[in-house]
């Protein structure tokens, strides 16, 4: 990814792409003190741009990281850089980190840095409306008393690199991800949905990114008239439940055919969702 032509927002003004390097002795690379979003830019507008810029301020605010630039700042900039890469549809990844002015576990003299890069991403999962696998992973979410589970941290991710690895080894697209009590949390990279007699069923956010799709397909669903029922769910549940989507602005709607030894049928509702989802971010969702 760091050897090509284009422009990267980086603290402040556009740098070429190959020039937008870190030194090596900065903080978020010893300690994780980095975090992130990823948007999409639909026909040359990010969808939900502000949402993201402001949950990139909050993740900041709870690692204790000052952050250089207002949410307006950050909103222009994710646009100047896919202007200046003539992007249309596109992945937007913003990302806040601790610089190398400190080193050791204290960090308060460091600066925040902030880069901007954009690139065309096409479908997060190949078989998005055909339904993906998903293994169960062995790593379990962290307690909200035991990691800041509410923020887009780089630290967080570890777990879900090493989830994501184990699945692809043993032949899988993804991994479903179980919290630090057993229950049902969510995929490596996507919030989880389950639907059983048209109502759908979702793990409530307690200890993982209530993510901004999932918000988004909460709202459509019920423009729908279907019930959506936050609640604690049990893996032991799975077997009842009749389909299984993924949200998530990388991932969008994706259907899920099986998780570990369940399977799930690709439904009209998901379907239907995945439809209204794409129609919205493109602004083609007229008032039902
Ligand atoms: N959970 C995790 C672990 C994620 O990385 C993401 C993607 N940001 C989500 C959920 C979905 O969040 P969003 O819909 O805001 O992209």
């Amino acid at each position: 990814y760091d050897d090509r032509d284009g422009w990267i927002w980086y603290d402040g003004a556009l740098v070429p792409w190959r020039e937008a390097n870190v030194h090596i002795l900065s903080h978020a690379m010893h300690y994780a003190s980095s975090v992130f979003e990823g948007q999409r830019a639909y026909n040359g507008e990010i969808f939900e741009l502000t949402r993201h810029s402001e949950r990139l301020h909050s993740s900041a605010k709870i690692l204790g990281m000052k952050m250089p630039y207002s949410v307006e700042e950050i909103d222009a900039a994710c646009r100047e850089v896919l202007k200046a890469n003539d992007l249309v549809d596109a992945y937007v990844r913003p990302v806040a980190w601790r610089g190398p002015e400190q080193m050791g576990v204290a960090a308060q003299a460091t600066k925040t840095h902030v880069a901007i890069a954009a690139w065309e991403w096409g479908d997060y999962f190949a078989d998005k409306a055909k339904g993906i696998r998903l293994d169960i992973s062995p790593w379990r979410r962290p307690a909200p008393y035991t990691a800041p589970v509410h923020a887009k941290a780089a630290g967080l991710y570890m777990i879900c690199t090493m989830s994501k690895h184990h699945a692809s080894d043993r032949g899988y697209d993804d991994a479903l991800m179980m919290d630090w009590r057993g229950q049902v949390a969510e995929a490596t990279g996507a919030n989880a949905f389950f639907i059983q007699d048209g109502v759908i069923h979702t793990p409530t956010p307690d200890c993982f990114l209530n993510g901004i799709t999932r918000q988004t397909v909460m709202g459509l669903a019920k423009k729908r008239g279907i019930k959506v029922i936050e609640r604690d769910i049990w893996p032991e549940e799975l077997e009842g439940f009749e389909q299984f989507f993924l949200t998530g602005s990388a991932a969008e709607v994706t259907a899920v055919r099986e998780a570990g030894p369940w399977n799930f049928e690709v439904g009209e509702l998901t379907l239907g969702l995945m439809d209204d989802y794409a129609k919205l971010v493109r602004g083609q969702l007229g008032n039902r």
